[in-house]
């Protein structure tokens, strides 16, 4: 139950997550939209615009002027765009008549030319001339904005004729439109809001990355960080963010920054999904390719910062190409060999492939598809981004649940083996203390005649001693030794000798009758009787039972009829005894002596007495 709330929990937490994070998306594209739309340009140049190739880069401002009106070309379609083209295009327009109470500024929207001349010229003369182009460091421009705009002067009658002159390494794209100049203040402020929203954003989602790679360790998550870093960087220079906030000084890093960044992004997206969907170990061969890709791009990024931004763009769009293919390849390829969550992937780079076939199909102007959205690179790239963290968050998330398994699993098994060998263990136990019992049996046991033997006798009596003390209870002790049994050693051998003190034992054995009562081998011919709770007349009659058995016994052995007699003493501890312990017997010991003395086969009891 418990489990099911909090896995509820879980699962309420993280769609509020999602939804905040798509809620918040939301906005910003909506925002985008709206300043997308609502702050339009008073006059967009397109349809007016005719223009000239000057394919060796030859004329002047007076060589244009002279050549007639029907010689220039007219714009074909009306999104301003030359594709990839790097010798100059000059173009001629005459501006719309403006209200002259206004001022007006006359933007071109691409910031990556690299050289743009403007002449406005009026009757024939000309009026104002700027050189701009993003070599020239923003800290030396008119205007300290990456964005070209440029004052249009003011004349009351007859048309401004404009004259521009560009030239660029990447794509040729001129879009020139006339402002009143507060919308266009306006519409450059939201424009770098959105822009350092959308950049802002990037960096969270980087950076928040970056922790979580600090508190993991996982590679993925640094990847991931430096990916969104380098798209980061890449979308700076795009927009000119980076240009007109952080290097306007550096018109080197502008003009080379797009590629550099641009392959530094593509190298860690590369080395992002190696890391995230484990390449290495469902196809090494595939790994190896995407490994190889991966420091291509790093490699190419190296090579944009000498090469020029015109030739290292198209050997990127190239290699991107390709790269994009084979990423569709191995995505679904890993999606039909146990990562489902690479659908995603493939899906993230299908979209790179659909933008790269607008933007290509709208720089080479193609059937009409527009590729002017100004925010399509931002808006592809942030959806890319989080694509690429929902899976690294899934395939985060599967691990970590694959790891729990492992673990569980492991400990399941340590546990049972840990049962196993505790049985085990006391199985080998109990076995022990088995063969201890048996040892401690046979070691309490005498060889010769299997009855007790004087280890035993030792610990008996002591206990027995204690006993009669505790339960108040009287305890008779008596020492028996065979007569004149050295005798039997001589005439028949120490074998007959021992047999003799078997049979006697026997007989001892067999005369006892309480269970209580023991008979201990004392050592040689000697035995003692342990009689607890026994006064002297019962230890008496006993022990003259035996005697009489013993007497009145024959040993047939190796053809001899031996009997024996044997002598026997006998003390007796009254309850209230508290004397030394080893008294008793040394009383039943002198009792016996006293037997031998008076000529043996005989019994004398003793009591204990005070001065014992
Ligand atoms: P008495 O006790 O009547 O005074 O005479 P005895 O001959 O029995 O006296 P003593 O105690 O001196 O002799 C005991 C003999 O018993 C000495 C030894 O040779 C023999 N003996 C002791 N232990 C064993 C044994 O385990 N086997 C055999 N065969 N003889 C033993
Ligand atoms: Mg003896
Ligand atoms: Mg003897």
């Amino acid at each position: 139950m418990n489990d099911f709330i909090e896995w509820l929990g879980q699962r309420i937490w993280q769609s509020f997550l999602t939804l905040a994070v798509l809620a918040t998306a939301l906005f910003v594209i909506a925002k985008i939209t709206n300043v997308a739309t609502k702050n339009t340009p008073y006059a967009e140049l397109s349809n007016r615009v005719a223009y000239i190739e000057d394919t060796q880069s030859e004329f002047g401002i007076e060589d244009v002027l002279s050549i007639e009106d029907s010689s220039w070309n007219r714009m074909s379609s009306s999104d301003m765009s030359w594709g990839m083209h790097h010798s100059p295009v000059w173009l001629k327009t005459s501006l719309p008549q403006l209200d002259e109470r206004h001022e007006w500024l006359l933007e071109v929207d691409n910031i990556l030319l690299d050289e743009l001349d403007i002449w406005f010229l009026y009757g024939g003369s000309r009026v104002d001339y700027h050189a701009a182009g993003d070599g020239i460091p923003l800290a030396v421009r008119q205007s300290e904005h990456a964005q070209f705009i440029f004052p249009i002067p003011h004349y009351k009658e007859s048309p401004i004729t404009l004259i521009v002159r560009a030239k660029t390494g990447g794509t040729l794209n001129l879009p020139i439109y006339v402002w009143q100049e507060p919308n266009y203040w306006v519409f450059h402020g939201e424009h770098n809001l959105v822009v350092g929203l959308f950049l802002g954003l990037l960096i969270a989602i980087g950076l928040s990355n970056f922790f979580f790679f600090i508190t993991t360790g996982s590679t993925s998550f640094l990847y991931y960080f430096s990916y969104v870093m380098a798209v980061t960087l890449t979308l700076a220079t795009i927009y000119g963010v980076g240009y007109e906030y952080f290097w306007p000084t550096t018109s080197w890093l502008q003009a080379h920054g797009i590629a550099i960044f641009a392959n530094l992004s593509v190298f860690f997206a590369a080395l992002f999904g190696r890391a995230t969907f484990e390449v290495d170990k469902v196809s090494k061969l595939l790994d190896r390719i995407l490994l190889g890709s991966a420091y291509t791009f790093l490699a190419a990024s190296v090579v944009s910062i000498f090469v020029p931004y015109v030739i290292t763009i198209k050997v990127f769009l190239g290699m991107m190409t390709v790269f994009v293919a084979f990423s569709l390849f191995l995505g679904t390829w890993l999606w039909f060999n146990g990562k489902p969550i690479a659908r995603v992937y493939v899906m993230a780079w299908s979209l790179v492939l659909l933008f790269g076939l607008l933007t290509a199909m709208g720089s080479f102007s193609i059937a009409g598809v527009s590729s002017s959205f100004r925010y399509s690179p931002l808006l592809i790239n942030v959806i890319e981004t989080i694509v690429f963290a929902l899976i690294l968050a899934f395939e985060h998330r599967r691990k970590q649940a694959e790891l729990q398994e492992t673990l569980s699993e492991a400990q399941e098994d340590l546990s049972y083996k840990v049962e196993e060998r505790t049985l085990e263990l006391q199985i080998a136990l109990r076995e022990l203390s088995e063969i201890n019992n048996e040892l401690e049996k046979k070691n309490s046991l005498d060889a010769l005649t299997g009855i007790k033997n004087r280890r035993y006798f030792d610990k008996k009596y002591v206990a027995e001693v204690r006993r009669s003390r505790r339960e108040q209870t009287t305890l008779s002790v008596a020492m028996v030794d065979i007569d004149h049994f050295k005798s039997i050693n001589d005439n028949y051998g120490h074998l007959v000798g021992d047999a003799c003190i078997q049979h006697a034992a026997n007989v001892i054995q067999k005369e006892l009758k309480r269970p209580s009562d023991e008979v201990c081998r004392y050592g040689g011919e000697e035995f003692s009787v342990i009689l607890p709770n026994t006064d002297k007349d019962g230890a008496t009659g006993l022990l003259e039972d035996i005697r009489r058995s013993l007497e009145n016994s024959v040993v047939d052995i190796e053809g001899h009829q031996i009997s024996m007699t044997l002598s026997g003493g006998i003390a007796t501890a009254k309850s209230q005894w508290q004397g030394d312990e080893s008294k008793l017997i040394a009383v039943a010991d002198r009792a016996l002596y006293e037997s031998k003395q008076k000529g043996r086969n005989r019994i004398i009891h003793h009591y204990l007495s005070e001065e014992d």
